[in-house]
């Protein structure tokens, strides 16, 4: 525990922080995953420390309420553990409060003995080819803010009742999330937390065949085995390969003989090969070793995809990497879906390395990039850490490890920050600059609403999906 005295100014104050009289305060920016974990491992024994969460949506648990598919239900449940550190004495809630506008960094520095980035990775990465601008090609991560009801993406407009084929770029588990809510049985979807304006807009859907298309080879794919699975269990769709596809390079050949999951998925595929069709009205094509180079379209609006055969060939690395033939051809479809990963955003004054999409950091501790050194009291969590990689349980390790880094550090900073500028002096400005800062127990009466409505319906939630609409039901 930190021993250091604060000496403030003349008047000196003798004060020890890590102890019940002066804790630690710790601001975690971001209410995801990565943060929750973060939280966990700081009150773990007991430690006497305060952790103020501040979340710019006035809902907490990031990814879980808004990435992780309706389908994938059981998946959310890992919020009753999130639900429990929220209800600790030592935590509390600021929803409702942007990071960068509401309050800045050097605020946070001078509020805070330590302050976390756990903001994940809230944009999209481009593809860089002429036409990804058109009406109707837009990011996957769009496309699952919208049915998940993420309110920032709630009036997205995706003409699903006018063409029969969506093509998605990009076979990682998002390709394979996007490609079930466009095509799995409505009726099963309408009992999820999907939000309802996707509900109704799936329900006059028009997509019958989801095209997935894959720049290397299905040895090198993304997604994983349960995902894959998931496919071959959708009622009333036909999962399509092309067996030239499978024709294997000897890198992949060796890959696959090593590699547990590419040899899992390669099977389940094998299996879809030898299935054949049934005839299905709907289907899923899973095409590999084709890269978009165009999208193409007619009045501003998405008609088709240019792609290009690719070749795999040596990366230097022991790896694989797709090479274009030259060999091209058009598909032709009404809307493109960019699934290529995530990208985290810069915030004002902390460091971000544009070349890889992420906060730079060493052990968590966000670093200058021009000198390579810590700055001052600052960390790092999960995809804004170490980029947008992993399932959920992946932040665990790589919170408790930036959490490790704080710990070590406790000694060194000394409290810079004096007592009387934590706690309710905080408070205090936090309100003062959100219109309505939500607090843990205006979430769990937005929580009981969301649920009483789910209940009533024999759904999980019925989502509110307007931040004005949820704070008129926490104000009531
Ligand atoms: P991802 O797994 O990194 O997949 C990205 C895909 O985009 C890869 O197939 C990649 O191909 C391809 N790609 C990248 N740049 C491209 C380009 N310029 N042209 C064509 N293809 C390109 O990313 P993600 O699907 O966004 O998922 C992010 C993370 O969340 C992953 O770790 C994922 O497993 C996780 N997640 C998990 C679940 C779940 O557990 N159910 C659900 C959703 C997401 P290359 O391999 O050739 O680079």
């Amino acid at each position: 525990m930190a021993g250091a005295h604060l000496c403030a100014g003349k008047g000196v104050i003798m004060t020890t922080i890590g102890t019940e009289q002066r804790p630690m305060w710790i601001a975690v920016i971001g209410a995801g995953p990565a943060g929750f974990y973060a939280i966990e491992a700081l009150l773990k024994n007991d430690a006497p420390v305060r952790v103020d969460i501040i979340e710019r949506l006035p809902t907490p648990f990031g990814l879980v309420r808004s990435g992780v598919a309706p389908d994938h239900q059981s998946i959310k449940g890992v919020t009753r553990i999130y639900d429990k550190i929220m209800a600790d004495p030592r935590v509390r809630f600021f929803g409702n409060v942007s990071m960068g506008t509401d309050i800045s960094h050097a605020e946070l520095l001078a509020y805070y003995d330590q302050v976390i980035y756990a903001v994940g990775a809230q944009s999209d990465r481009k593809m860089g080819i002429p036409g990804e601008d058109l009406i109707g090609s837009a990011p996957a991560t769009n496309f699952v803010g919208w049915y998940n009801g993420h309110p920032y993406y709630r009036n997205s407009q995706f003409n699903l009742d006018i063409h029969e084929r969506v093509v998605v770029v990009g076979n990682g588990n998002v390709a394979m999330d996007v490609t079930r809510a466009l095509l799995a049985p409505i009726d099963e979807l309408a009992k999820t937390d999907m939000a309802d304006h996707a509900i109704a807009g799936l329900r006059s859907s028009a997509v019958k065949q989801v095209v997935i298309a894959g720049r290397r080879g299905p040895v090198q794919a993304a997604f994983t085995t349960p995902e894959l699975k998931e496919f071959g269990e959708l009622d009333g769709v036909d999962v399509l390969l092309d067996p030239v596809d499978f024709v294997l390079d000897p890198v992949s050949a060796a890959h696959l003989a090593e590699n547990k999951v590419a040899g899992r998925n390669h099977d389940v595929m094998q299996g879809y090969m030898a299935r054949g069709l049934s005839g299905a009205a709907k289907s899923i094509h899973m095409q590999f070793l084709w890269s978009p180079v165009e999208i193409v379209g007619h009045n501003g609006h998405v008609t088709g995809v240019v792609m290009e055969r690719n070749r795999l060939v040596d990366d230097g690395n022991g790896n694989v990497k797709a090479e274009g033939t030259g060999a091209k051809r058009t598909i032709a479809c009404g809307m493109v879906l960019r699934s290529v990963g995530y990208r985290s955003v810069a915030l004002p004054g902390v460091p971000f390395d544009e070349k890889r999409g992420l906060i730079p950091n060493m052990d968590g501790r966000v670093i200058d990039l021009a000198n390579q050194t810590p700055i001052e009291r600052t960390y790092v969590v999960g995809w804004a850490k170490r980029g947008p990689s992993g399932i959920i349980g992946t932040n665990k390790p790589d919170s408790v490890a930036t959490v490790a880094s704080m710990k070590a550090d406790w000694e060194s900073i000394g409290a810079r920050v004096p007592a009387e500028r934590t706690g309710h002096a905080v408070a205090t400005v936090l309100q003062s600059r959100s219109a309505q800062v939500v607090t843990y127990a205006d979430w769990q009466k937005l929580d009981a609403h969301e649920t009483q409505l789910g209940t009533a319906q024999q759904r999980p939630r019925v989502k509110v999906v307007d931040v004005k609409e949820m704070l008129d039901i926490i104000k009531r």
